[in-house]
């Protein structure tokens, strides 16, 4: 069993403490309990892993394709090699059950491999000419120093996306990680140390998010924006890299309906929907929340998706029994009981959960309510919770139209047995995403993204490459 540490930033090769020593708690959302300190970079750190990164581009720049490939596999064996241990950091630190770390580092594994590979096929063209005896061609080259924003959810996945994707194209990151889940990104930086990564390539800070933001987006050093949160934070970062002329990721909030039709195997859909809505304890972009029904499935599928909600052994992720573990901050309660309260109030019925769990750590009962009326908060708001809300409709359009209500759209579930459904819901459904069904999201070879108030741009597939490319174009008379 590995001890909790204290983490540090890195910066330049170097793992160091705030310049000011200013440091910030970690708690355990399972037991409360302060299990270690956070060290919180201000200005002068700013500073230095700016102008480390700048150096380190101007090495990892001029390192072929190939020598990155070899460090970046190293790392995903590395990464491998130390998930049991680190999965134990992550449960610690975010509360989701141990299993659920694990596999969450070993798909970060297979992200860093599957950019190592990708990266070394981003071609240039060959453009024939007009004219005799001119040549020209397009170049790839990577856009330069990334900052890149992550939450607390994923605390792997979440980095492992960008810096994967900026490590194999040749550029340097600044990652600003989670301060409340800081252990598991810290190892993930440290299999790159070890796997050779050049100093200054790869730095790492905490702190105060905004603070950080304000100070890297507009810095000239930094070429690219990549962030994961909230809808509102994105915009308003997007909004700064704009005014700036910065390159920006943004992958941000949803509200994912799923669409069960009569026609639907419902017993495969409880049993995909059931753990897919409680893992992570809902705290997932691209949770399943809005549940549409046909209305002649629909007490069949509440009364089976209940019966498994209730089923779902919540407890400290720590407990290898446990399915679901606690909520990963405390704020998050206020927010989950605000919203029944609200959703109450304007008519829905509770059928399951609806309250905090003990008086220890942040632990919540899995929630569904029904006939939640669309101008509740929960129906407009990701509820980031184990809360299901659940309708009924009567026909596909019904149906498709609630889907599309919101300005949001990240991902969509159907469960149908028809292909004609399938086909309609692919051109109609408003959403980067959309998986009939069975869950196959998030893979490293599949696109990730959203559309709309979702964000933009993807961090998975081939097209998640090209970002951190800059096309430049040369033409040669000889
Ligand atoms: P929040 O909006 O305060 O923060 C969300 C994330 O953005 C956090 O990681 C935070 O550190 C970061 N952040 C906030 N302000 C920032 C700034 N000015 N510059 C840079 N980073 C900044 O919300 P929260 O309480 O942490 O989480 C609540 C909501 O955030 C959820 O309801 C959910 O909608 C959203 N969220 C989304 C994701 C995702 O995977 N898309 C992950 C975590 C949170």
């Amino acid at each position: 069993m590995p001890n909790y540490p204290d983490i540090q930033l890195f910066i330049d090769g170097q793992w160091r403490h705030g310049a000011e020593g200013k440091t910030l708690p970690i708690i355990d959302p399972a037991t409360e309990e302060e299990i270690g300190r956070l060290a919180h970079a201000t200005r002068p750190d700013l500073d230095a892993a700016l102008e480390a990164a700048e150096k380190g581009f101007g090495i990892w720049r001029n390192t072929s394709v190939f020598e990155r490939y070899q460090i970046m596999r190293k790392a995903a064996q590395l990464l491998r090699e130390r998930k049991d241990d680190i999965a134990w950091l992550m449960t610690r630190d975010q509360g989701k059950p141990l299993a659920q770390s694990a596999m969450e580092i070993g798909v970060g594994a297979d992200t860093i491999d599957w950019f190592a590979e990708e990266a070394r096929r981003t071609y240039g063209q060959v453009i024939p000419a007009r004219a005799p005896g001119v040549t020209q061609m397009t170049m790839k080259l990577p856009v330069g120093v990334v900052a890149a924003f992550t939450p607390w959810n994923f605390p792997v996945n979440q980095i492992v996306r960008k810096l994967s994707a900026a490590l194999a194209t040749g550029c340097s990151i600044i990652v600003k990680a989670p301060e409340e889940t800081p252990a598991s990104p810290a190892e993930l930086i440290r299999v790159f140390q070890d796997a050779g990564v050049p100093d200054g390539v790869v730095n790492l800070v905490y702190g105060i998010p905004a603070e950080i933001s304000e100070y890297l987006i507009p810095h000239p050093t930094v070429r690219k924006i990549s962030f994961t949160g909230s809808t509102p934070v994105g915009k308003h970062l997007a909004a700064l890299a704009g005014e700036h002329m910065k390159r920006a990721t943004m992958e941000l909030g949803g509200h994912a309906p799923v669409l069960v039709f009569e026609d639907a195997d419902l017993d495969n859909a409880i049993n995909v929907m059931a753990p897919t809505k409680l893992r992570n304890a809902g705290q997932v972009c691209v949770s399943p929340t809005r549940f549409l029904v046909q209305e002649n499935a629909a007490e069949k599928f509440i009364d089976g998706f209940v019966s498994a909600m209730e089923s779902t052994k919540v407890g400290n992720g720590l407990d290898p029994e446990t399915e679901m573990g606690p909520l990963a901050n405390e704020r998050r309660i206020p927010a989950m009981e605000a919203m029944i309260a609200d959703a109450q109030s304007k008519g829905a019925e509770l059928v399951t959960g609806g309250d905090r769990i003990g008086n220890q750590g942040y632990f919540f009962q899995p929630t569904v309510l029904r006939n939640v009326s669309p101008d509740s908060a929960a129906m407009n708001d990701e509820p980031f919770g184990p809360m299901a809300l659940i309708n009924t409709f009567k026909t596909h359009d019904e149906a498709v139209h609630e889907a599309n209500r919101l300005p949001y759209g990240l991902a969509a579930y159907a469960f149908t047995s028809s292909a004609e459904t399938l086909q309609k819901l692919g051109r109609e459904v408003e959403s980067g995403m959309l998986t009939v069904n069975h869950v196959g999201l998030a893979l490293p070879e599949v696109p990730f993204g959203g559309i709309q108030d979702s964000g933009y741009g993807t961090e998975g597939g081939s097209d998640a490459v090209e970002p951190y490319l800059e096309t430049r174009f040369v033409t040669a008379l000889t």
